[in-house]
């Protein structure tokens, strides 16, 4: 039973928390990342999400143990994505790895296409793209006033002259306002295609269907221009 008194996921099924429970514990990571608890709180004194949210590396790590399924999933759908992933958890004097802990979950969520993480990933679309099609993420342009306003004056003063501030940084490849930097199309090809052949793009269609048709369309017109034929890359099995 959830240690919370308002657990929302009663409905479902016990075998289908205790399915992705076992895909956690199966990593092959899992085995670094828990060797029991003190329950000394170290890790939420040093962990910045526990200061912001209802969030604490300790319950993962006593939940983890402890095998308790029903909130393991209450943890997976509400609270994974609370983590800002920094590791300062990682001082746990039992040698425990909360932040850990929470990527395996996490990419269990992901692969799983969980309505919780297609929620808490929406606002990534727009730069999930950015990455995969051009090598970059936020561009210089997209730092307006009008959405920083508590950035005070300065923000103003850089946007009206960005495209000559930007030809004063040294390196050519941060001549662009539409991108933080020039990426080569070789090295975005490249990189392309290790999201695709690791799964990872997999992951995004799992998460955003209409996103993956965007870049996929995208990226494989890029890469036939490129005599690559998409059919080959297609056939390599993953799995293996
Ligand atoms: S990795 Fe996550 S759980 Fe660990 S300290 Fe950072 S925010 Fe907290
Ligand atoms: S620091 Fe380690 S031992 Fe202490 S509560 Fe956190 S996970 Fe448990």
């Amino acid at each position: 039973m959830s240690i919370y008194l308002d657990a929302k996921y009663r409905d479902v099924p016990q075998e289908e928390k205790q399915a992705l429970f076992d895909e956690v514990t199966s990593d092959m990571r899992w085995e670094t990342t828990l060797y029991g608890c003190y329950e000394c709180g170290i890790c939420v004194a040093a962990c910045p999400s526990a200061r912001f949210y209802d969030f604490s590396p300790r319950v993962f790590a006593q939940i983890m143990n402890r095998e308790d399924i029903d909130t393991f999933y209450e943890l997976l759908n509400d609270s994974v994505w609370d983590c800002s992933q920094c590791f300062a958890c990682t001082r746990c004097p039992r040698q425990n790895n909360p932040g850990a802990i929470i990527t395996i979950m996490r990419e269990v969520a992901v692969r799983h296409g969980l309505q919780s993480a297609k929620n808490a990933l929406k606002a990534y679309s727009r730069i999930i793209y950015k990455i995969m099609s051009t090598g970059t993420q936020v561009a210089p342009d997209m730092l307006q006033p009008d959405f920083f306003p508590d950035w005070g004056p300065d923000v103003v003063r850089v946007s009206e002259n960005l495209d000559v501030w930007r030809r004063a940084i040294p390196p050519e490849t941060m001549h662009t306002v539409e991108l933080a930097w020039d990426v080569s199309e070789k090295t975005r090809l490249e990189l392309y295609l290790i999201w695709k052949l690791t799964g990872n793009l997999q992951m995004i269609e799992n998460l955003d269907e209409n996103l993956f048709m965007i870049l996929e369309e995208v990226m494989e017109e890029l890469l036939e221009e490129h005599g690559y034929n998409i059919d080959d890359i297609d056939m390599i099995d993953t799995d293996e």
